[in-house]
């Protein structure tokens, strides 16, 4: 991106002209947990001083040495501590005035709920941490974990961690052969798994894909599995091997003392979503990531004490790792978690959940939203929002007008957004607002957290000016930060630090405007090349979705022989419009009023449904593949294999999707 004419650079920086600006009010700001910008003046300054001062947040076994030991790519933070994870998010709540408020709300999709206090959940993770030990399970062993959204995922997890076993939760939605996969790479000695999991008043056949798994898994010695379906389930139990989690648990003593974990013991693995290729499992290690995970929670979301606060992630993701489970709950925050779909049993449930449970904080994703925005307003309409006090969205460059919508139809007018960048690999949330000082700017995740320090970067490593587009960098070290890559330590120094000596290769593209914001662009791979100019999917996407009749769009260049690259658009139109020819031409102008003519596309296919990783995340790898008449890459990670296999058959039958 770095050799750019003047003229290019003109037209650059013509693309995506966002000039809302929403300041956070006064009665905001006037409560919020930061109210004074010297926040990032006071960390700039002194990096270890600012996070020690945070540690206080959390109870230490034995104090640490030393804040920080940097040597480039490899971090320790709070070198010589003794901590619990689990101890820091359950035990010290359920013995403080903490000990009956709910830590967890939870809602079963058939419409059934739970509410666990600190005292309850200390005793549900006791005792399956007993059990884990009668299984033999020592520190260090690796449990697998595949199940549904209930209260007894976070207390598996949670009992792992009491016993310094580090978990690797697998996506419920995940296929048997990538649950084996996962289960080799981390030689989980036990599986903990459901009969089942309720989705769109459908079982999800958690059990059934565990055994085929389990064909293939030498290294797991037991199974146990939750009852969450019961007989509807009709689940085989291997004797010997499978055992009942309630039979378990009536067994099990109540008491546990936590382990003493050091701050760099390892706290669990998990496996990136794979949109960009081969999934890495990611090695997260105990002190500094609980401390980075509490600490942004509280910033961020501006959490109270008598908030109830609702992502609506899995926790087979890192984002329900983070901000359901261990950010939260070390802060006493009230979590809730929703077992099932968001059109279950119709359209308006999340507004309902908020409505119930009069939820003031909500965390969801740009694609939930946009799919919201195709449902219509009528759904929230009907129901009572105004407990919501603050908005989250993560996950991909949300775009302006999911925003809007964001912004009117759910925080009605009230709530400010924080658009929260970060990843798997960096633990927790690193470029975001902080909601009672940030002006933000529909689009834009803002500035980076305080401590953190972001650069975009070109080609040669030379830092970009304003407007000019370039590689998301991370110059100074964070406490949540990934350690390693587990088992292949060199592709964690080839893939993230090598590109530039000592800094952290993100893959995203990136800008910053005249204010300093940040401007993700989606991932380096989703910029195209057409002749000769850069041109971000995530700018063309926005653009076709600011279209009535689009409900969402996914862009990819294909190889072009003249132009280097084409601009290929793949687009799901709203419920009830018709796909014609002469709204392709439309929309093609369209893109072309709203960034130039550079980035009209040259092909609009129109699709019922794009191809997306389980984390709903659109897989334009795979849109080029198509477009370029290759062979399919890597589809295990796909929600629905189906869907880019009939999308594949329609382009070459007749070189157009529906
Ligand atoms: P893989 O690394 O296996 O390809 P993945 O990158 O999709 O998978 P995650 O770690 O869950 O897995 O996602 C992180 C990525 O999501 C970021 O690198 C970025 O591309 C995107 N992302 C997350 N939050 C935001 C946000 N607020 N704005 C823009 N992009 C975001
Ligand atoms: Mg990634």
């Amino acid at each position: 991106m770095a050799d750019r004419t003047a003229a290019q650079q003109e037209r650059l920086d013509a693309l995506l002209q966002e000039k809302r600006t929403f300041q956070p009010s006064e009665e905001f700001r006037r409560q919020a947990n930061v109210s004074d910008p010297s926040i990032y003046d006071r960390a700039r300054r002194d990096l270890e001083g600012f996070w020690a001062e945070e540690a206080k947040r959390l109870d230490w076994f034995e104090p640490y040495r030393r804040v920080l030991e940097w040597q480039a790519p490899w971090a320790k933070w709070f070198v010589g501590g003794k901590i619990n994870a689990a101890y820091n998010c359950v035990d010290r709540h359920a013995a403080s005035h903490r000990r009956n408020k709910a830590a967890l709300i939870w809602e079963g999709e058939p419409g059934d709920s739970r509410v666990l206090t600190f005292g309850m959940l200390q005793r549900e993770v006791n005792r399956f941490a007993n059990v884990l030990k009668s299984l033999g399970v020592k520190k260090g062993d690796r449990v697998a974990i595949y199940m549904g959204m209930t209260p007894e995922l976070v207390v598996a997890m949670l009992a792992c961690a009491k016993i310094g076993a580090p978990h690797s939760i697998v996506f419920g939605g995940f296929s048997a052969e990538a649950l084996a996969e996962r289960i080799n790479d981390a030689a989980a000695k036990v599986l903990v798994t459901g009969d089942g999991a309720w989705r769109r008043g459908n079982i999800v056949p958690l059990k059934k894909n565990a055994d085929a798994a389990l064909e293939s898994t030498p290294s797991i010695e037991k199974v146990v599995v939750l009852e969450r379906i019961g007989k509807a389930a009709n689940i085989a139990m291997w004797p010997g091997r499978d055992l009942w989690w309630h039979e378990l648990m009536d067994q099990a003593s109540d008491h546990c003392a936590a382990e003493p974990m050091d701050s760099e013991d390892m706290l669990y693995i998990l496996y990136t979503s794979g949109t960009t290729g081969k999934p890495k499992g990611v090695v997260h290690t105990t002190a500094g990531y609980l401390l980075g995970t509490a600490a942004t929670h509280f910033y961020v979301f501006d959490v109270k004490e008598h908030d109830v606060y609702w992502c609506t992630a899995d926790i087979g993701w890192v984002t329900g790792h983070s901000y359901i489970v261990y950010g939260p709950l070390a802060n006493g925050t009230t979590s809730l978690i929703y077992e099932g779909s968001p059109d279950y049993p119709d359209r308006g449930r999340f507004w309902d959940i908020c409505d119930k449970y009069g939820v003031n904080i909500l965390y969801t994703a740009p694609t939930a939203i946009r799919t919201f925005m195709r449902w219509g307003t009528e759904w929230p309409a009907k129901h009572d929002l105004s407990a919501l006090r603050v908005l989250g969205t993560v996950g991909e460059p949300i775009n302006p007008e999911a925003w809007m919508w964001y912004h009117e139809h759910i925080g009605r007018g009230r709530c400010p957004i924080v658009d929260t960048w970060w990843q798997t690999e960096t633990g927790m949330i690193l470029i975001t607002p902080l909601p009672g000082i940030t002006a933000t700017k529909p689009g834009s995740a803002t500035r980076p957290f305080p401590g953190v320090e972001a650069e975009v970067l070109d080609e040669n490593g030379r830092p970009v000016g304003p407007g000019a587009g370039g590689y998301l960098c991370l110059t100074k070290p964070w406490p949540a930060m990934f350690r390693t890559i587990y088992r292949d330590p060199d592709r964690y120094v080839r893939q993230y630090w090598s590109r530039y000596e000592g800094k952290y290769f993100t893959g995203d593209g990136a800008k910053v405007d005249e204010d300093g914001y940040f401007w993700l662009l989606g991932r380096v791979d989703d910029v195209m090349n057409v002749s000769g100019h850069r041109i971000s999917t995530y700018e063309v996407e926005s653009a076709l979705v600011d279209h009535p009749a689009v409900a969402e769009a996914a862009v990819i260049g294909r190889a072009h022989d003249i132009k280097g690259q084409a601009i290929a658009a793949f687009v799901t139109l709203k419920d009830g419009t018709a796909a014609t020819d002469a709204l392709k031409d439309e929309l093609k102008q369209h893109v072309a009023r709203k960034i130039g003519a550079l980035a009209r596309p040259d092909d609009i296919f129109f699709t019922a449904e794009l191809p997306k990783t389980r984390s709903a995340k659109i897989m334009r790898r795979l849109l080029r593949d198509i477009a370029e008449r290759r062979v399919l890459g890597d589809t295990t990670t796909l929600a629905d294999p189906m869907v880019v296999a009939k999308l594949k058959r329609q382009y070459e039958e007749t070189g157009q999707a529906e």
